[in-house]
């Protein structure tokens, strides 16, 4: 049990040291990728190509750029059978590189990361090299350096030219110079097929005539235009600066100001093809200034106007009311009756606006009578003053009293009082008159009723002498009454004559 459980703790211990290791070892290849040292590459050649150059290819790897860091590689060719005649960069690297020129010992490469982190790998260009006279066999190291702006470190694994072949050159072309590029003999090697460029002659450089001559005007300077007469490239100098505008005093024009623009004074240029203009003494932009009315007429109901605008500009400057016109009124006479008012009636005939103008007073009614009622004894009369309008009034006619006459008398006696009878000679009626038996023992006051009223018996019982008194003070106020009513009718027919 002892042995066994001793196995499995060194099992686990085992264990524990393998994944350590490996997570170190996972570590430090992580750290190791993370400051790699970039290799630079120079390749090796050993025989020229047909334009006699000896072509080397410079390669790189584990190359890391930031921004505007670079990697300067020189190339030393000192102590070297050959120089170095041009460099041709990989497409990818194209645009961050740069190479000195052949003149320049060392040679340098220099590549640039621009705006994002440049990582080049490969070929990243190929470098040209020339043999000066005519190299002895051997192998020709091309000595190399390379630093990074960062300070990274960089490998450099140098390469060299090799000339395998004591060459026995004979002569293979001929290539005229031109303007821009040299001539030479092309020789090959009847041994390896090398080539190599003799006899070289310095390009031509242009052989410019002038072309076209252009004096300077007023705002373009003068120019001179050259043609190479052998390749047609052209050349243009700079001639005499612009001469500038000449302006006169005397031809010139003033531009008045408007509303909405400033005017000037121009003056122009007095050189024969120059529209060169100047303006000078501003003034300030004017009023706006309103052109003919634009006339919208009046009715008889709306008021029309006159409108100005601007002549410059068009805005509404001012703007009129106009009066109105007058209502063309048709008028018609309308007559006075004895209830309405007559009047002009006025009606227009354009917007059938109505007016009534002219009063005239109301007519007076015309009345015809009809009695309705002859007056009677002791009834009223009446009559109806009727106009044709309808309206009406009333006239009563007082009562003209009974025409009493003495119809029938009995005596009095010593035993019973006596009995006068009068009747009404148009209506037929009555009343009696008592007439007292005189038995000596009356005497009473009641005689003076007796004699203002014919026929009361002082013999009557006092009832009957209450009643008759009674009877007495009603006559008495309807008589008073019937005055009165006599008296406002008179009144109120003055009001209405009036
Ligand atoms: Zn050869
Ligand atoms: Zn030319
Ligand atoms: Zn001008
Ligand atoms: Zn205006
Ligand atoms: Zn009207
Ligand atoms: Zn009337
Ligand atoms: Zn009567």
């Amino acid at each position: 049990m002892k042995m066994k459980r001793r196995i499995s703790l060194v099992r686990a211990l085992y264990a524990a040291s393998v994944c350590v290791l490996i997570a170190l070892l996972a570590l430090s290849s992580s750290l190791a990728s993370y400051a790699a040292t970039a290799n630079v590459t120079v390749g090796s050649v050993s025989s020229a190509n047909s334009d006699g150059y000896y072509a080397v290819t410079i390669s790189v790897s584990d190359l890391s750029l930031k921004v505007k860091e670079s990697i300067d590689i020189a190339l030393s060719y000192n102590n070297l059978a050959f120089t170095i005649v041009k460099t041709e960069f990989s497409s990818s690297v194209k645009k961050y590189s740069s190479a000195g020129k052949s003149s320049d010992n060392p040679y340098h490469i220099k590549i640039t990361a621009g705006t994002s982190t440049l990582k080049p790998s490969g070929k990243i260009c190929t470098v040209y090299f020339e043999p000066i006279g005519l190299p002895a066999v051997g192998s020709y190291n091309i000595v190399t350096t390379a630093t990074v702006s960062s300070g990274a470190s960089v490998k450099v694994t140098s390469g060299s030219i090799s000339v395998n072949c004591s060459h026995s050159y004979e002569m293979h072309s001929t290539v005229e110079p031109t303007c821009t590029s040299d001539g030479y003999t092309l020789e090959r090697c009847t041994k390896c097929e090398g080539y190599r460029k003799t006899n070289k002659k310095d390009a031509l450089g242009h052989d410019f005539k002038v072309k076209d001559t252009k004096a300077p005007d007023c705002t373009q300077n003068g120019y001179t235009v050259e043609e190479c007469t052998r390749c047609s490239v052209h050349n243009i100098i700079e001639g005499e600066d612009a001469l500038g505008h000449e302006f006169g005093l005397e031809d010139y024009k003033v531009i008045e100001p408007t509303c909405s623009k400033q005017g000037y004074t121009e003056y122009y240029c007095l050189r024969d093809g120059c529209d060169g203009v100047n303006r000078v003494d501003y003034t300030e932009t004017t009023d706006h200034i309103g052109g003919e009315a634009v006339v919208t007429e009046s009715t008889c109901q709306k008021h029309g106007n006159k409108q100005f605008y601007c002549i410059h500009c068009g805005i509404l400057v001012k703007e009129e009311r106009l009066e109105l016109v007058p209502h063309d009124f048709e008028d018609t006479i309308v007559q006075p009756s004895c209830t309405s008012r007559g009047y002009t009636l006025r009606v227009c005939k354009v917007c059938d606006t109505v007016r009534r103008e002219n009063p005239v007073e109301k007519l007076e009614h015309t009345y015809s009578s009809v009695t309705e009622r002859e007056a009677g004894c002791v009834e009223e009369g009446r009559i109806k003053h009727i106009c044709s309008c309808g309206d009406y009034y009333i006239e009563s006619i007082p009562a003209v009293g009974h025409d009493y006459v003495k119809h029938s008398v009995i005596e009095p006696t010593h035993e019973s009082d006596g009995l006068i009878k009068y009747v009404c000679s148009v209506c037929g009626g009555t009343y009696t008159e008592t007439v007292k038996f005189d038995d000596g023992s009356s005497g009473s006051g009641d005689n003076s009723l007796d004699i203002e009223s014919p026929g009361i018996n002082s013999h009557l019982s006092g009832r009957a002498t209450l009643i008759l008194n009674v009877l007495l003070i009603i006559t008495v106020f309807v008589a008073i009454g019937t005055v009165i009513l006599l008296i406002k009718k008179t009144v109120s027919k003055l009001i209405l004559d009036e």
